[in-house]
């Protein structure tokens, strides 16, 4: 039976050339796999003979694009098993499923979600502190533990949703990738992950606000202003700006950190190798750090060879593509080999 859908498809093919870019997945690869492996024999045989991999075939029944990635593998094969190794990665891309729902992501919900309950915790911490402090305002008043405590609850808000980021995304790059891995492993990762990477955030965000605030508070007196004023000054280490660039550049990061789980998993269970390729978010294009203009080395599209992951900055909204090593552009391919 499949032999004869096969047969009928690959008859349509050869009438009808141009359905192959409609073609989807599986149809797709049965379309043109003999043809590839063709294409393959051809240049195994000419690198047995001792020339380059790279060589022409007729391909007419073969698609632009994947017609494109065989010369990429091919340009940079230097031996038999490379060679092999790039057209099983070419099955793998070309046969992915489409995503799943949950291979997307709704990146700004995930944001919007974050920032919220940031906020919300901001505000109580600074309506607690005002509390404390009094009128005249006297820091000898608030008691140590509101320091020591008062962030576990913004702890215990922030972590299940970088928790959820973090395995949102390495579920979509699964999808995309298209091999399973041990799931139980990647969740102890992100449960591990969030634990620390929430401890990490609470002792910048602590640090930073009890600065603020033990700077802010003697003005009162010195600069002679209300308590309206000083609640206003204080204002600013509890606002929703800071909120927003606390939820931007976590999710950024939990994000990054979950694909690269998958990948690790991917890597430890299957020996292959897969490259991170930087990609700058819409409003990062121009971004002097994320993409700096030359002589300095452009990071857009490049493979990531520094181990320098997005975040590279507060509010970073760049991503990571993931490739095999047979399916990059020659311009990556250097660039990787260099590494
Ligand atoms: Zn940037
Ligand atoms: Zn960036």
């Amino acid at each position: 039976m499949r032999e004869l859908i096969l047969e009928a498809l690959r008859e349509s093919v050869k009438r009808y050339p141009d359905i192959v870019p409609y073609l989807e997945g599986k149809a797709a690869w049965l379309a043109i796999s003999d043809k590839l492996a063709l294409w393959q024999a051809k240049a195994v045989t000419q690198l047995r003979n001792g020339e380059p991999a790279l060589c022409e075939f007729e391909r007419e029944m073969i698609p632009e694009p994947v017609a494109e990635m065989v010369k990429n593998l091919l340009a940079y094969a230097e031996s038999e098993d490379q060679i092999k190794q790039g057209f099983i990665d070419l099955e793998v891309i070309i046969t992915q499923p489409t995503p799943s729902v949950k291979g997307i992501i709704d990146r700004d919900e995930l944001e919007k979600r974050l920032m919220r309950v940031i906020d919300r915790s901001l505000r109580d911490e600074l309506k607690k502190l005002l509390e404390y402090l009094g009128d005249p305002p006297d820091l000898g008043n608030v008691p140590y533990d509101y320091w020591q405590n008062g962030w576990k609850k913004l702890r215990r808000v922030v972590e299940p949703i970088l928790v959820d980021t973090y395995l949102s995304y390495a579920e979509a790059a699964m999808a995309k990738v298209g091999i399973g891995v041990e799931w139980t492993l990647v969740n102890r990762r992100a449960s591990n992950w969030a634990r620390d990477h929430g401890n990490t955030i609470l002792k910048q965000l602590f640090d930073h606000t009890y600065e603020g605030v033990s700077e802010t508070v003697p003005q009162y007196f010195e600069q002679g202003w209300t308590s309206k004023e000083l609640a206003h000054e204080l204002e600013r280490y509890y606002s929703p700006v800071r909120a927003e660039m606390i939820a931007v550049t976590e999710t950024t990061r939990a994000a990054v950190e979950g694909e690269r789980a998958y990948v690790a998993e991917l890597e430890a269970s299957t020996g292959r190798r897969m490259v991170p390729i930087w990609l700058t978010a819409n409003d990062d294009k121009v971004c002097p750090i994320c993409n700096p203009k030359p002589p300095d080395k452009p990071r857009h599209e490049m493979p990531i060879t520094d181990g320098v992951f997005p975040p590279a900055h507060p509010r970073c909204r760049c991503g990571v593509a993931w490739e095999f090593e047979t399916t990059l552009n020659p311009e990556q391919a250097v660039l990787w080999q260099s590494r």
